[in-house]
């Protein structure tokens, strides 16, 4: 049997590994919330956990917490992820939704975090992940993708095209900050090309649908 030390090791050094170190959310949480394994803990009001549904259609991805999910200890409640949530609300995929970041704490002065940052949060994002079993993952801007997958390629390069993470479609998008920054729905501007991301997403949770419904017998 592995210890729960080593396999935290495992999970930190990416050795795929199915198991989670956390047997529940609420125990996943619980470390967090007082969690001091990278320096921005030192400078964070409070630990910002996933929220939303615990068996969802969709985990959503972001980077890192702002000014205002550090002082609710929410994510996805500042100007952006509010605006990403609205863009969801228009193409019918905001009812299954859970919400999370790549890192838990807010960095200093909305930093990107960095990667040693990245790799001291990973392992609660890969629980997080396998705890609640989305049908599709959303990374919303590079580091999210990163993070999660390891491609260290431009957002611009990667978005609109599907990814894997241990079976999971990922659907990378443009960050929600760049596209209040962008607001034109003028065709290829980001903003069009988000909605067009979007669309596929909603196809293809369609499709895995469907196939859930033939895999049950109940077509
Ligand atoms: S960012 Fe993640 S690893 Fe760093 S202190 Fe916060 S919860 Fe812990």
């Amino acid at each position: 049997m592995v210890e729960q030390t080593q396999l935290f090791k495992l999970q930190s050094d990416d050795i795929i590994q199915k198991l989670t170190f956390y047997s529940s959310l609420e125990k996943l949480n619980q470390a967090c919330s007082s969690c001091d394994r990278c320096s921005i803990s030192q400078k964070r009001y409070q630990v910002v956990i996933g929220r939303g549904e615990t068996q969802p259609d969709i985990a959503i991805i972001g980077e890192a917490p702002g000014k205002q999910e550090d002082k609710l200890g929410q994510p996805f409640v500042g100007d952006s992820g509010k605006f990403l949530i609205k863009m969801l609300e228009a193409v019918r995929l905001d009812s299954n939704v859970y919400f999370t970041n790549t890192v838990r704490c807010r960095p200093p002065n909305n930093r990107k975090p960095s990667a040693e940052e990245i790799k001291a949060c990973k392992p609660y994002l890969i629980d997080e992940l396998r705890l609640v079993k989305p049908k599709i993952i959303i990374c919303a801007g590079a580091i999210a993708v990163a993070g999660l997958t390891g491609k260290k390629e431009s957002i611009t390069s990667l978005r609109g095209k599907w990814l894997d993470w241990e079976g999971t479609p990922v659907m990378p998008l443009f960050h929600p900050a760049y596209l209040l920054r962008n607001p034109s729905l003028q065709k290829d501007r980001p903003k069009w090309l988000t909605w067009h991301d979007l669309m596929k997403v909603k196809l293809k949770l369609q499709r895995i649908s469907e196939m859930n419904l033939v895999d049950s017998g109940q077509t």
